[in-house]
């Protein structure tokens, strides 16, 4: 299917998944997520060769939450390489993404770093070796979205800051087994604040595109990752980016994902594009309902997959 046909497709997606925004429920774990209204669906593809496409409310901004745990763990490879692996492990977890029991049986070494103890850690990690993590992790979003005016949702990052409990005990278990070298609050302000940057779907997709793009930033012509990097995190993306549902999601839509508690989620099509879509109702496992439903249309009317 040629490029030009990306955006029939898109208009064709969102006027299916219609019926599908009334059905989800919105985060309500975090009070100020709670205030967003469900109704609402777009959908953005950027391709390696610096093309659109994007159909829905394309300039909605919203709070990318854990899919902020991708560039997270991006900045902290750029860092470490693979002695970041002895700091958080490569396995699916099974597990809700915010759960704690697996940290006790595993001696505070979280599964994969896209559950939140995860990326937890791997935000520890940075910590140890960023001045300024806030204005890092958004000049990161700036330069490689080509948008300098992306800021961080305040109201989102102090909500989440408030209600941190759960985060925080994740973060003293596993600084009790000595694999957290900073203040769990400093480093839980730090992530707070990464997931709630806020992006548009278009600005996410061209954020990302390096992962489509053998780690090559189309737009800021840098290099995020290696090659073997770039393909190392698809991988991790594939078996873990949807929490529990990562099968489920692999089975249906066939291409790598992360996806955030606000209802986005973001999938890799490798030497093609990124896609990236938001509808704020999740189904019980934290995944946006139309937004599965969408990238699944989306895999079955273009017949794509990483397979
Ligand atoms: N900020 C959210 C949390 O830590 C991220 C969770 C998510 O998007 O899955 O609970």
């Amino acid at each position: 299917m040629a490029n030009s046909d990306y955006q029939h497709v898109l208009n064709e997606i969102t006027a299916e998944v219609q019926p599908l925004l009334s059905q989800g429920k919105v985060a309500d774990y975090i009070p100020a997520l709670a205030e967003v209204d469900a109704n609402q669906f777009s959908i953005a593809i950027y391709t390696t060769d610096g093309q659109t496409f994007c159909a829905g409310e394309c300039t909605q901004r919203f709070t990318i939450q854990s899919v902020s745990k991708v560039m997270t763990l991006t900045l902290a490879l750029q860092r470490y390489g693979d002695e970041l692996w002895q700091r958080v492990g490569k396995e699916p977890s099974g597990t809700a993404f915010n759960s704690l029991t697996q940290l006790e049986f595993e001696k505070g070494v979280p599964r994969n770093p896209f559950i939140n103890a995860g990326a937890i850690v791997t935000c520890d990690a940075l910590y140890s070796r960023l001045s300024a993590p806030m204005h890092s992790m958004l000049e990161a979003f700036r330069t490689l979205s080509g948008n300098k005016t992306i800021v961080i949702d305040k109201k989102v990052a102090n909500s989440e800051y408030e209600f941190r409990h759960r985060n925080a005990a994740m973060g003293h278990l596993m600084k009790s087994f000595g694999n957290f070298h900073n203040e769990v609050d400093d480093v839980l302000w730090a992530y707070f604040n990464f997931c709630a940057i806020e992006l548009n779907c278009v600005e996410l997709a061209k954020a990302y595109n390096f992962l489509a793009n053998k780690g090559l930033c189309h737009l800021s012509d840098k290099r995020v990752l290696s090659s073997l990097q770039t393909k190392q995190l698809n991988s991790l993306l594939f078996t873990s980016g949807l929490y529990d549902a990562a099968g489920d999601f692999g089975y249906r839509v066939g291409m790598p994902g992360k996806s955030g508690v606000s209802g986005t989620i973001l999938a890799v099509l490798p030497g093609k594009f990124t896609v990236a879509v938001y509808s704020p109702g999740l189904n019980s496992y934290g995944n946006s309902v139309a937004g599965i439903a969408a990238l699944e249309l989306l895999s079955k009317k273009l017949d794509i997959s990483i397979f």
